[in-house]
């Protein structure tokens, strides 16, 4: 088979069935198209899924990643510590909130917030640790507890990488004082664009409904007194609110994320069982503590092997690899208006010149797997043995 013909594998990629369409249209022919009962449905879905007290759903990980900033007052003044390891929505969301995001260096083996970096970081200013659950890999939450304990922080977790991810037998969800999700099509469940929030704080919660609709309050007791017309602004808030059309598709997908996961966690084993006799490419490492969600399939290239090339001959063989992330602090808006420069997370920067990410979703077969596996040892792997 000539390699123009082999079909083009996505890094990252939705998986909707018939039943997916099935459950939106009934959702297009129903009386809600925005807030209905589907938000609550696919809200208590995740909420059970992950054993947690309140999920909110919002429009984005970005908007979650805004209403928990929000939610725990962060403001003018106030310092988030952030690691550069991730999207930069994990860091801009501080500034949304006019808060000003510190990043803590990650650890060279996971890559995941290094918690001695995080504690370092910690001034009379911090409010929150925002550690990123990269990859779908769990950071080591105790230690983040401990360091938020210790100096009186927030903990918010970006789970929006490892929803059905695992810490010491306890789901990625219930780690941090917040946990953010994201139903982005790359993601493990897709809606389109759609975000929650995940918390067993009942006034929290309550901020993040009150965030997401404007700072409306609508209390039913003064409905009933003045009107069923009545309702109160209170807080400045947005419309960050997800659409039933897009919930009636997280519903169904919710009922797949175990499936998925299996899916997942397969594909890895077979890559990391392929890679281990591959030279020049080792994936990253996984503590024993965790079970790895793996949105990501992350590998690091040795010295030997020139990345940019892996990239181009990867992705011109139909493989589309992609590079998860460019450091935050090290994009142009935060070095203009931060400061920020290359040498403040040595190990971050020195990483990001040597990690490629495989494509890594359920959909891939065995055959897909393999395919992948050879062209990259083909390219990365001189001794020709992968
Ligand atoms: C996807 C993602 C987000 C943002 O989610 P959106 O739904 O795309 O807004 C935030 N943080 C991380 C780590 C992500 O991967």
């Amino acid at each position: 088979m000539s390699r123009s013909s082999l079909k083009f594998l996505p890094y990252g990629r939705q998986q909707v069935d018939e039943d997916d369409i099935q459950a939106v249209v009934e959702t297009l022919r129903s009386d809600f198209l925005t807030t209905g009962p589907k938000v609550g449905e696919f809200e208590r879905a995740v909420a059970e899924y992950c054993g947690v007290e309140h999920a909110v759903a919002v429009s984005s990980g970005t908007a979650a990643l805004h209403a928990a900033m929000h939610a725990l007052g962060v403001g003018p003044g106030d310092e988030v510590i952030v690691p550069p390891m991730t999207f930069a929505a994990s860091a801009n969301c501080v500034l949304y909130q006019g808060g000003r995001p510190i990043f803590a260096d990650v650890d060279p083996g996971t890559l995941l917030i290094d918690p001695e970096q995080a504690e370092r970081a910690v001034t009379p200013k911090t409010r929150a640790i925002i550690g990123v659950d990269y990859a779908g890999q769990p950071c080591d939450w105790d230690a983040l507890r401990g360091i938020a304990d210790r100096h009186g922080l927030a903990l918010v977790a970006d789970g929006c990488h490892a929803l059905g991810g695992e810490y010491k037998e306890r789901k990625v969800g219930t780690l941090a004082d917040m946990t953010v999700f994201s139903f982005h099509p790359v993601k493990h469940v897709a809606t389109g664009e759609g975000g929650m929030v995940a918390t067993d704080d009942s006034r929290l919660a309550d901020r993040v409904k009150l965030f997401r609709n404007h700072g409306i309050a609508t209390d039913y007791r003064q409905r009933e007194e003045q009107g069923s017309w009545f309702y109160e602004q209170v807080e400045l808030g947005f419309n960050y609110r997800i659409t039933d059309i897009q919930c009636a598709l997280g519903v169904s997908q919710m009922r797949k994320l175990a499936g998925f996961l299996v899916r997942r966690r397969e594909i890895a084993a077979r890559y990391d069982k392929a890679f281990a006799s591959v030279e020049n490419v080792a994936p990253l490492s996984v503590r024993g503590d965790v079970r790895h969600a793996y949105h990501l399939y992350v590998v690091r290239l040795s010295e030997q092997v020139d990345r940019a090339k892996v990239f181009s001959e990867l992705r011109a063989a139909g493989i589309g690899v992609n590079v998860h992330y460019i450091p935050a602090h090290l994009h142009p808006y935060y070095q203009k208006h931060l400061g920020t420069a290359p040498g403040l997370c040595p190990v971050a920067e020195a990483a990001y010149e040597r990690i490629i990410s495989l494509p890594m979703h359920p959909g891939l077969t065995d055959a897909d797997v393999d395919r992948i596996v050879e062209e990259t040892a083909k390219i990365a792997d001189p001794t020709g043995r992968g």
